[in-house]
This record gives C-alpha cells, sequence and structure tokens, in this order.
C-alpha cells in the first residue's frame, strides 16, 4: 500500500471509530492539568470542580500540577497530549496574556485548544507580609517608592495572574521592583507568610484565609467594587490606583480536535460542577464566583479568551515586558 493510501486509509478508520470511542468516553482515568503548584489558587479550583465531575462522569478526575515559566510548560504540555478527552487544562487570565509576554510561545493559546467552559470569576488582592511597614496603600506606594532597592514582589512567573496584577501596580506607581517568581502563588504565599517576600498580588482564592487570620495585610482587591468577603477591604481603585482593574476568570480546555461529542459530556459534567452544593458554597466562601451557567459553554470561554487577549496585548506591549 502507497503512504498516501495508508494515510487514507487511517484517516478514515479513525473518523469511523471517533464517535463510538467517543460514545464510550470515559473509560479511564481523567488527568486535568494544572500549570501552577499544588494548594495555590488554580489547583483549588480545579480539586473542587474535579471531585464532582468524577461522580457525572463516573471516571476519576485526578489533577496534575505542571508548574513553570508563567503557566505556559502546563499549557505546552496540554496542547500536545492526544485529542481524546483524557487530559484537560484548567488555566485563567495567563493563557490570554502569555502570547503577548512570550516571542517564542511553543503553542497558540487559541488554535491549539478546544474550550470546554468558563468556570468562575475571581479578583486578587495586594497583600504584603505580616510586618511589612505599610498599613494603607498611600503609605505603601511612599514606602515603595522610597525602599525600591529593597522591596520585592513575588509572583508566579512572567503570564501567571499574580505577575500581570504586578506589573499592573508596579507600572501605575512608575516604580520597578525586584520580583521573584515561583512555580505558582502556594509557594509564594508559604515566603510571604514566613516574610522572606514583602509583596505579592494574588487571587482571592488563596489570600481570604490568611487575610481573616491577619497573618498578612492587605491593602486592596481588584474589583471594581468591594467584595462581599472582605467588606472592609477598599478597591485598588478606591484607594488611590485609579481604573486598577483585573479579574481572573478560568476556564477548562481540552486539545485542539478533541471529538465534539466528548467535549459536550466535559462541558455538561463542568455544568454539573458549578451546581454542586459544595463547590458552590467553597467558592463562595473564596469569593471565587462561578459563571453562570450559559457562559460554562464552549462558545462563551473561546468568545472570553480572544477578548482578553484583545484587551491585554496591547496594555503588555505598551509596559514592554518580554520573555525570550
Ligand atoms: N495565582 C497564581 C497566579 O496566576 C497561580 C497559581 O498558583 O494558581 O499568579
Amino acid at each position: 500500500m502507497s503512504l498516501k493510501n495508508f494515510a487514507a486509509v487511517t484517516a478514515f478508520l479513525l473518523m469511523d471509530m471517533g464517535p463510538l470511542c467517543a460514545q464510550n468516553y470515559p473509560t479511564k482515568v481523567i488527568t486535568i492539568v494544572v500549570p501552577f503548584a499544588a494548594g495555590g489558587p488554580t489547583d483549588t479550583v480545579a480539586r473542587l470542580v474535579a471531585v464532582p465531575m468524577t461522580k457525572t462522569l463516573k471516571q476519576q478526575v485526578i489533577i496534575e500540577n505542571v508548574g513553570g515559566a508563567g503557566g505556559t510548560i502546563g499549557a505546552n504540555r496540554v496542547a500536545k497530549a492526544p485529542a481524546d478527552g483524557y487530559t484537560l487544562f484548567l488555566h485563567h487570565i495567563g493563557h490570554s496574556t502569555a502570547p503577548a509576554l512570550y516571542r517564542k510561545l511553543p503553542y497558540d493559546p487559541v488554535k491549539d485548544f478546544e474550550p470546554i467552559g468558563l468556570i468562575n470569576e475571581v479578583p486578587m488582592t495586594l497583600v504584603a507580609k505580616k510586618d511589612f511597614p505599610a498599613n494603607d496603600l498611600k503609605e505603601l506606594v511612599a514606602y515603595v517608592k522610597a525602599n525600591k532597592d529593597k522591596v520585592n514582589l513575588a509572583n508566579a512567573g512572567l503570564g501567571a495572574a499574580s505577575h500581570l496584577c504586578g506589573m499592573l501596580f508596579m507600572s501605575a506607581i512608575q516604580t520597578d521592583l525586584t520580583t521573584v517568581p515561583y512555580n505558582g502563588t502556594a509557594p509564594a504565599m508559604n515566603d510571604l507568610l514566613g516574610g522572606q517576600v514583602d509583596l505579592m498580588c494574588d487571587q482571592t482564592t488563596n489570600t481570604t484565609s490568611q487575610i481573616k487570620a491577619e497573618k498578612i495585610k492587605v491593602y486592596g482587591v481588584t474589583t471594581a467594587k468591594r467584595i462581599a468577603s472582605l467588606p472592609k477591604v477598599p478597591t485598588l481603585d478606591e484607594a488611590g490606583l485609579k481604573s486598577f482593574e483585573v479579574t481572573v476568570g478560568h476556564g477548562l480546555y481540552a486539545p485542539k480536535s478533541t471529538p465534539k461529542p466528548v467535549i459536550d459530556k466535559l462541558t455538561n459534567a463542568l455544568q454539573d460542577a458549578l451546581k454542586d452544593n459544595n463547590v458552590k458554597q467553597r467558592f463562595g466562601e473564596l469569593r471565587a464566583e462561578p459563571v453562570s451557567l450559559d457562559r460554562a459553554t464552549p462558545q462563551a470561554l473561546q468568545k472570553h479568551l480572544i477578548a482578553e487577549i484583545d484587551k491585554w496585548s496591547p496594555i503588555i506591549k505598551k509596559a514592554g515586558v518580554y520573555a525570550d
């Protein structure tokens, strides 16, 4: 058989088998790749939704943490994974900022992924180690400007939400600080609690309990309005950083060309997860507001991703921040 014929027969067989495999899907464990360290905000979202998804899909949904390079290592792993529904990807705003930040991104966030659905939208908080001298945003800005060679800012690498938020903060106060990258903001939070780093911007998913326990200081939330779980904390806008606004949307993806029946089953399982009482309660406590079910769809996630790429790319380009 010629190579051309062989390719045609293989394509036909795959086409023929596709719907059958998709019908039986899933028949084995499903892995959600989280591109940051265990115990952090993205990981928390993934572990919460994996439990009810396991129930709906009747197959275990497990989490694999593939941290590094601001989420791009995990993204690349999933972009190159088989499109069979057994390797999924849970990421956030970083999926839309990476193309502007990395000159040589080895994947395309839109073309190499099949969206499954949006999950939630989470505010961020600007926080500091407990004994940091500044007590409010005004004092923080004055202190940071006067001590810029001493103060450092933790993040989860170039492309993370913490990086974007920190970059916006530095640009708003026109002061560059030394940044300290981690594989995720879980280890960064450990160092903030231990006093090894000074400042961080991170999702409420990771900061709420530490703020409430007064183990870290908080200067503001990144949403346009104050949030119910931290009512005394001002927005960064009202505290003095005019128009400062970042909200972190999480989405679930599969590799490109994953069969539609498989995507449909995953969207259905994701929607079940967003209706689950434990997910609703924990998301509520962490202020990780679940999206309405009509947004937990492939179309809504695709639209959101493209809109976020269009929103952040010019801002990042203007800031002139790049990785090679
Ligand atoms: N919140 C982190 C960030 O994007 C990532 C994480 O650890 O989940 O900065």
